[in-house]
């Protein structure tokens, strides 16, 4: 093999692995931000995976993101716990949820974001 391909294979090996420690500590922290926000909120959370419906999306779906079940003029519904939201009297921690919420789905577009360099890496290592 020719020593620079040898030495660039190397290197990515090297950050595939960095990838894949980032990665793991990432999902440490997605689990126990989920658990945090679950904390705050004093009904049953159930976790989607949502299709944000644009065409082509590679990275459909997305989240899973924190949502109630609701019942509204006689059907259940999805609620969304984000944007939108109005937290039910009684809901002490609002702040601090917006807030939580907000660092779990930037974990999440960073975990994305990792794994979307993995493949690419694979692919350039010719491994995928
Ligand atoms: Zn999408």
């Amino acid at each position: 093999m020719v020593p620079d391909l040898q030495r660039l294979q190397t290197a990515f090996v090297r950050r595939l692995e960095a990838y894949a420690r980032e990665m793991a500590s990432l999902e440490r922290q997605i689990q126990e931000t989920r658990e945090a926000l679950e904390g705050l909120v004093p009904m049953p959370v159930h976790w989607r995976r949502v299709r944000c419906g644009k065409r082509a999306c590679r990275r459909c779906p997305h989240g899973p993101y924190p949502y109630l079940r609701v019942k509204k003029d006689g059907k259940w519904r999805w609620q969304y716990l984000g944007k939108g939201w109005q937290p039910p009297e009684g809901f002490a921690q609002a702040g601090e949820f917006r807030a939580l919420l907000a660092h779990y789905r930037r974990l999440l577009e960073r975990l994305v974001a990792l794994r979307e360099e993995v493949a690419e890496l694979k692919r350039k290592l010719g491994v995928a």
